[in-house]
């Protein structure tokens, strides 16, 4: 698979400011692209870092590094957002995936004949593909809708937003996401409700999402369920910048009070099982840093709550109905 950096940008931005040292940022399976780019500017007398720590998307966007190594400029590679809420330094970096979607849509055609109108989603690094996957889509037959909304570009979703999608859930029969990433076609099921289809250009398969949905979505309420019983929660603040959601953890501290649970909050970077099983003696925790933690199928011995979770359970100690919570444009 070729990646592609459009450093095209990047380099006009070197033309026209003049940096010293720039500080690359990127997720783990581009850092090996990263080091390419750190070579292209070092030949421009610019003194490049790199940063050694996971990112995992664009709430991540460690301007508090550049602020402590003084750097006057961040390249984050790989994600990107059409408004961005990048801090002062921030300059994203479009990694484009070149794989083709041709074969998969040609199999999908056959699969979703009993649709025929379809969303068409990705994420970042194949979004320059959507226009070709849109005009074949349409050669075969279906209508199709894209929509951008909220920070997002034209047919963007992150693992946390889905505003694009969720705006065109009711003009659509089914939505198909583009890319290999399970998560994000789970994500865009649960918050749309509606039948979607992950389209995996690497080993050309068309599946169903909707046996995973249900297995994402009973985990998330089991553990909401299990979370009332608990006395002691450990609240998390997520240390990354897009992921410090204060408003939530306030209200949520309250709500927990007012049903005679006793909180304590903790900050933490990397929220791992690991880290968490230092503190033994909370029954559960809540994290208002990444949705993903919590709902992508990852094993913590407590409950670990993301925020829509958290509002369930508050809702659930009101004795209200706590509905469908995931169904919703965003997570956080
Ligand atoms: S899903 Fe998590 S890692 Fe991805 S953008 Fe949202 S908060 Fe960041």
């Amino acid at each position: 698979v070729l990646i592609r950096l459009d450093t095209s940008r990047v380099l006009a931005e070197l033309e026209r400011r003049s940096l010293k040292t720039v500080l690359i940022v990127a997720p783990d399976g581009l850092l090996k692209k990263a080091n390419e780019l750190a070579s292209t500017l070092e030949a421009r007398n610019v003194e490049v870092v790199i940063s050694g720590e996971a990112c995992y998307g664009a709430c991540d966007l460690k301007e508090d590094v550049a602020e402590a190594i003084k750097a006057d400029m961040i390249l984050h590679i790989g994600h990107g957002l059409r408004v961005s809420r990048a801090g002062k330094r921030t300059f994203f970096v479009v990694a484009e995936d070149d794989v083709e979607f041709n074969k998969v849509i040609e199999k999908a055609a056959q699969i979703l004949r009993q649709f025929s109108r379809v969303g068409l989603y990705t994420i970042t690094q194949h979004l320059h593909k959507l226009a070709e996957a849109k005009a074949l889509f349409e050669k075969y037959g279906f209508k199709v809708k894209i929509n951008d909304g909220g920070k997002l570009s034209h047919g963007q979703i992150i693992g946390c937003e889905f505003q694009p999608a969720y705006a065109a859930k009711d003009d659509v029969d089914a939505f198909v996401f583009l890319g290999q990433s399970r998560f994000h076609a789970v994500a865009l099921a649960l918050s749309t409700g509606k039948p979607t289809y992950m389209l995996d250009p690497y080993l050309e398969e068309v599946t169903d999402v909707a046996t995973l949905a249900e297995d994402f979505w009973r985990r998330s309420l089991l553990a909401v369920y299990k979370a009332r019983d608990a006395e002691r929660f450990g609240i998390i603040i997520g240390l990354r910048e897009g992921q410090m959601k204060l408003h939530h953890v306030e209200r949520i501290r309250e709500g927990l009070a007012k049903h005679g649970k006793s909180s304590t909050l903790i900050a933490m970077r990397d929220i791992s099982a690991e880290r968490l099983n230092t503190f033994s003696w909370f029954d559960a925790f809540i994290q208002t840093a990444c949705p993903r933690i919590s709902i992508d199928g990852t094993c913590f011995d407590k409950p670990v709550l993301s925020t829509p979770q958290a509002y369930a359970l508050l809702n659930l100690l009101e004795g209200k109905d706590i509905g469908n919570f995931l169904r919703s444009p965003t997570w956080i």
